[in-house]
């Protein structure tokens, strides 16, 4: 799928300035939050897109680089096993998502950058891992096996960061809270320690194995249990393997977004599944059977009423696609493609050809539309 122009995203022209960027933003991420929005992945995507492009155009660094290269800009090299990863999750990193937002989504983004307690949130990020599966796969549910690199907390240092035998001490700038206060006019105001960088604590023998970070960078395998009925948009959550939090924080999620490809028979509509089938005219004409293919790998014999017209519409119910969490299955829907016989042999043209001397009655719908045409022009001349 083409990636939408970020502008366009938000419905703002090229030179909106940062306010009206930042409102309507705003206004989407009210109206397609998942919180309001439980189990919508159409408004989820709508989110993440505008999230996306929020995040690029809040910066006047990443916009101008947007700018200048569009898209190209910010696409991550390397796939994995047919996905993608992208570092970062969404918004990328701390204070991704600006100010308000920070507070409103909590709980989604798995609050990040609070601070909360004094000390600075240490939380690692939430990370994404686009999986493309067939649509096979979706109908049955599958366990996939996926190696992704993550930050990972140090064996070494069990994550403090601090070489063995010694231990992180509290920060003497700010005294463990990771803030300090300065005076600015009347006001006081609350900045960032830049001793520890908001850590509260300082290490004196950095940890050789993590450089006193207290994670690592490895390769991480994990199994993803993918659901049957599964559609792209879906989201499938690993609670706590996301990265790991610097000097033992708690580590982000992971969100395997799901994208099914498209199928050579099926076409997919939610939980329903759409096929055309071609039947020859004489079984339209005279009535039948077809045999109509499912996902499940049987075949369902349908009977076929006599005059059977072409876009003839058949429900086959409770054969679509399963439903997610407990919902009901799909319905499978054929449409019926009448196929006109070609190379007919001359014996096999006269007998059409003296079928249609008496066949008049046998098409009222072109007969009918054929006068009615017939008197329209005799009208007018
Ligand atoms: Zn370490
Ligand atoms: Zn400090």
């Amino acid at each position: 799928m083409a990636k939408r122009d970020f502008y366009d995203v938000l419905g703002v022209s090229r030179d909106a300035d940062e306010k009206t960027i930042k409102s309507a933003y705003r206004k989407l991420a009210m109206k397609y939050h998942p919180d309001r929005n439980p189990d919508d992945s159409v408004a989820e995507d709508k989110f993440r897109e505008a999230t996306e492009a929020y995040d690029v155009l809040k910066d006047d660094q990443k916009r101008a680089a947007y700018d200048r290269m569009g898209h190209a800009a910010f696409e991550q090299g390397g796939g994995f096993g047919g996905g993608g990863f992208g570092g970062g999750g969404f918004g990328g990193g701390a204070g991704g998502v600006s100010d308000i937002f920070e507070v409103m989504f909590s709980d989604f983004m798995g609050g990040r950058g609070g601070g909360r307690g004094g000390r600075a949130n240490t939380k690692g990020s939430d990370l994404r891992y686009d999986m493309d599966i067939d649509l096979e796969v979706a109908f049955h549910g599958d366990n996939k096996t996926i190696t992704i690199p993550v930050a990972t907390r140090c064996d070494s240092c069990d994550g403090s960061g601090a070489a063995p035998g010694s231990s992180p001490v509290n920060c003497g700038t700010c005294g463990g809270h990771g803030k300090v206060r300065a005076q600015q006019g009347f006001f006081t105001v609350e900045r960032t320690c830049p001793a520890c960088h908001g850590q509260g604590q300082t290490i004196s023998s950095p940890c050789g194995g993590c450089g006193g970070q207290g994670r690592v960078q490895k390769n991480r395998t994990l199994n993803v249990n993918i659901p049957a009925g599964v559609d792209t948009g879906t989201r499938i959550r690993l609670s706590g393997e996301g990265e790991a939090g610097l000097r033992g924080g708690g580590a982000g999620d992971l969100y395997i977004f799901i994208n099914v490809a498209g199928h050579e028979l099926f076409d997919r509509d939610g939980s329903n599944l759409l096929l055309t089938m071609p039947v020859p005219m004489t079984t339209a004409a005279l009535g039948g059977t077809i045999d109509v293919p499912n996902l499940d790998g049987k075949i369902a014999r349908v009977t076929i009423q006599p005059g059977t017209q072409a876009g003839h519409r058949l429900r086959l119910k409770g054969k679509g696609m399963p439903g997610l969490q407990g919902r009901a299955r799909g319905d499978l829907y054929v449409d019926i493609h009448v196929e006109t016989p070609v190379h007919l042999t001359s014996r096999q043209k006269d007998l059409l050809a003296e079928f249609a001397e008496d066949s008049k009655k046998q098409n009222p719908e072109s007969t009918s539309f054929m006068n009615r045409i017939k008197s329209m022009f005799s009208d007018k001349s």
